[in-house]
């Protein structure tokens, strides 16, 4: 997977867009739309490859890089994710990047602005969808929901997400569009399943969070997760972790998330969350946050609770 990754291909090859076409992530550096797609004159250079000379030492500094970028969210995360999708896509287009996928939390409202933008700058789409699960049973719901990175391989995976989105709003809806296990199960061909950020059920089985205390969690537990999905979605199914050395959770579970793949030959695939394109833009994702639960939190209190040093976008260089 990590191969693939760094070839710039799709864990699952996903090569056609809503129209049916296929797309190529061929010409990343024409990226050309601002974030209101309209066209501007930015640096066409990547981002993150240095100009030193290459030397013997350290020959790949000067390669251009080329990633697959798997875990966005656009202002289309209602209240979480900050810029438009063709942002987002210009941005990885700028660091090189050949594919890029939109996994806005429980919806797939920015796909169409997503394809277009895609399409003018030569950088692959990917559809995705970060779900929001857990129980469904009016007896057993909860407000905690676990998220899940989704992302259609095929036009029948993105039927699947269709799919998993009308009935997660039609049956599951409580406090966000939910997802039951069943439901994922019987509507999971041509899907590429990722285990989740911080709030999935993977990572909070082995950390703790979203209702499991930190006593409870355990490496036993998280391999039985992963083993589940692995037993719905076989070889589709991928460990996520991300790289966020500021937050102590996810310190403690990315060392049990290798773990987990040695002994069971699970893939591991890194993602970057991103919320928003730039690291300045972290102050708007506060000011967001803040908007939520009628603006009764400002951002000073949320802080006290959220991750903000982590950044949730790529890097703005390599230095
Ligand atoms: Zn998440
Ligand atoms: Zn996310």
């Amino acid at each position: 997977m990590a191969d693939q990754i760094q070839r710039g291909e799709s864990p699952g090859k996903a090569k056609l867009g809503l129209t049916g076409r296929i797309q190529r992530g061929e010409s990343p550096g024409k990226a050309k739309l601002d974030a209101h797609g309209r066209v501007c004159a930015h640096e066409d250079t990547p981002a993150l490859v240095r100009k030193d000379k290459p030397s013997r030492r350290n020959p790949r500094l000067t390669r251009p890089m080329r990633f697959v970028s798997l875990h966005h969210h656009s202002t289309y995360s209602f209240l979480d994710g900050f810029q438009l999708p063709e942002a987002h896509v210009r941005r990885i287009g700028e660091l090189n990047g050949t594919a890029l996928a939109l996994t806005e939390h429980g919806n797939v409202m920015s796909h169409v602005k997503f394809e277009q933008a895609a399409k003018d700058t030569g950088v692959k789409p990917i559809f995705g969808i970060e779900l929001y699960c857990g129980e469904i049973d009016p007896e057993r719901r909860s407000q905690l929901k676990n998220h899940l990175t989704i992302l259609a391989r095929n036009p029948e995976g993105y039927l699947s997400i269709l799919q998993l989105v009308t009935r997660s709003y039609q049956e599951g809806f409580y406090y966000e569009p939910t997802v039951s296990g069943s439901m994922l199960a019987a509507n999971k061909r041509g899907l590429v399943v990722l285990s989740g950020c911080n709030g999935s059920l993977l990572f909070t089985s082995l950390v703790g969070g979203k209702g499991i205390s930190p006593e409870s969690a355990s490496l036993q537990r998280g391999m039985g997760v992963a083993q589940r999905f692995r037993r719905v979605f076989g070889d589709q199914y991928f460990l996520e972790v991300q790289a966020f050395p500021e937050l102590e959770t996810t310190r403690r579970a990315n060392p049990l998330l290798a773990r987990i793949s040695r002994e069971t030959g699970i893939p591991m695939v890194a993602t970057l969350d991103c919320h928003y394109t730039m690291p300045t833009e972290n102050e708007l994702q506060k000011v967001l946050h803040s908007l939520r639960n009628g603006g009764k939190s400002t951002p000073e209190d949320l802080s006290k609770s959220w991750g903000y040093a982590a950044e949730l976008c790529p890097p703005a260089n390599d230095r």
